[in-house]
């Protein structure tokens, strides 16, 4: 007899983009082969957990029916693009959304083996047999995962700046001039080794939309040749641009794409979170923007989310955008739509007050236990109770509206980008979290290490000091990662080589 062996599913989807059928595709997967529930990940994809090893490959095949993969979803190539949502409230965000999707279906693996294992040899698209090569890849892949994300300032919702590759558009005159890149950012670090460190992207110029594919292109293929192959920790694309340094690395990319990159243009961010609610499109659709804590869909007791989001999505016409914050979008919804999507939420009470303040919707908590491996600690299944804890100090503090981004990584892998938390927290163990502090609330800045391996006793007993003085001594619009730097809690991290000075 063979064991149960279980498996999580990742899909891609560039931009965090579903139809409608493709949503009640994922949604019936969930429950047929699933645990009856969906993962909204941090790079805007769906992950399926407890798939049993001899459901998937029918998993597999039903997802292609649909025109969904998960090629590329997990490995050491580029991962899932992901792109500032909401892309038809303008046509610069369609616009934008439409370069995600060629970045990544430029930089997929060429091989045929993923539909030679799961789909019996059968295409998806009708190319003719070619011998097999993989012109970006090579023979040996990337030393590590790479990452890839596309912001439209003056939101960074994507966290740019913890990107591999971060592309963010440049908008003038309501056209899309190109894109300024960002290169050599990245969350994860190995506790103990202060040879590993969560670190931002560097600037290095100015991109027109011809040159974006070419240009990420050759950036890739600089660290397939050039990133670490003998020590995995140190394996990431900011290593390699931390040991030859920017200027070797502008160099090199300049000589592979024959031409230089424009100085970078200007650009202005604002916030990292999600907004929600209602937002009407430039042509006229709506868009509603619904907070999903900790991205799981499932149904809860007197809150059926998922029941709700299949409900909405048998009549929903348009497509859902998952973000970079787990939440989701119910996109492009028409006028006469719009009421009968309304009294679906409101129906299924997926706007439940009750569990929205300003904290809650500004946090993001990886998978973690049970379904994780490298778990050390609970994230997503125990940041809404410590929310609630810290609730409680917030409204004593009158601060129950103020938006602070809070998130949980129950390992220093960093899936929930913890690194750029204003309040960052990292497991270590069972109930045991490192607690960082002081990043930009709009992701432009890490956070520093506040206290080590503190239980939750600890956590509330520092926030009960640190948030009624923020409440009482905030300048004006400073944000809580500002202050407690400038409150002298923690230094300010400057770049990620010095992410665990104290
Ligand atoms: Fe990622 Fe670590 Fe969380 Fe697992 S426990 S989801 S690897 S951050």
């Amino acid at each position: 007899l063979e064991p149960s062996y279980q498996f999580m599913i990742r899909v891609r989807t560039p931009g965090g983009a579903a139809t409608s059928e493709q949503w009640l595709m994922m949604d019936e997967m969930a429950r047929t082969y699933g645990n009856g529930t969906l993962k909204i990940t941090t790079r805007q994809a769906f992950q399926l957990h407890g798939i049993l090893k001899w459901n998937v490959k029918a998993y597999m095949q039903e997802m292609n029916r649909v025109l969904l993969d998960s090629l590329a979803a997990c490995g050491d190539v580029n991962r899932n693009v992901m792109c500032n949502v909401i892309p038809t409230t303008s046509k610069i965000h369609e616009e934008v959304y439409q370069w995600s999707v060629k970045v990544s279906e430029h930089l997929l693996p060429k091989t045929q083996a993923y539909h030679e294992i799961w789909l019996d040899g059968e295409k998806v698209h009708d190319t003719p047999q070619v011998e097999e090569v993989e012109p970006i890849y090579g023979e040996l892949y990337l030393p590590r995962k790479f990452k890839i994300g596309i912001a439209i300032p003056p939101s960074n919702d994507t966290d740019v700046y913890s990107q591999d590759i971060g592309i963010i558009a440049i908008v003038e005159d309501n056209e899309l001039k190109g894109f300024n890149i960002t290169v050599g950012g990245g969350m994860g670090m190995t506790h103990g080794d202060d040879e590993t460190y969560p670190q931002l992207g560097h600037l290095i110029g100015f991109v027109t939309p011809e040159q974006l594919l070419v240009t990420t292109e050759k950036i890739v293929t600089i660290q397939r040749d050039f990133g670490n192959r003998i020590e995995r920790k140190n394996a990431r694309f900011k290593y390699t641009i931390d040991r030859y340094g920017i200027e070797w690395f502008k160099e090199e990319l300049h000589k592979r794409l024959g031409f230089e990159l424009e100085e970078a243009r200007q650009f202005h961010f604002e916030r990292t979170g999600d907004e929600y609610g209602w937002v009407k499109g430039e042509n006229g659709n709506w868009h509603f923007t619904l907070f999903v804590q900790g991205g799981r869909v499932k149904d809860f007791e007197d809150y059926p989310l998922m029941t709700g989001l299949r409900e909405i999505a048998k009549v929903h016409e348009g497509r859902f955008f998952m973000t970079p914050n787990q939440n989701l979008v119910i996109s492009d919804i028409t006028p006469t739509k719009k009421r009968k999507i309304q009294s679906l939420i409101t129906k299924y009470k997926l706007t439940d007050g009750k569990h929205y303040s300003a904290l809650r919707r500004n946090s993001i908590a990886c998978v973690s236990l049970p379904t994780c491996g490298l778990a050390m600690a609970e994230a997503e299944r125990y940041l809404p109770s410590l929310i609630t804890k810290i609730e409680e100090i917030l409204d004593e503090s009158g601060l129950h509206e103020q938006e602070i981004n809070i998130r949980m990584s129950g390992c220093p892998n960093g899936c929930s980008r913890a690194a750029i938390g204003e309040i960052g927290f990292i497991g270590k163990g069972p109930g045991k979290y490192n607690m960082y502090l002081g990043a930009a609330f709009n992701g432009s800045r890490l956070n520093k290490i506040y206290k080590e391996n503190v239980d939750e006793a600890t956590i509330l007993q520092e926030l009960r000091t640190i948030i009624p003085h923020y409440a009482k001594e905030r300048l004006e619009g400073e944000h809580f990662g500002d202050f407690v730097i400038r409150a002298n809690y923690v230094e300010a991290t400057t770049d990620g080589t010095n992410f665990h000075t104290k």
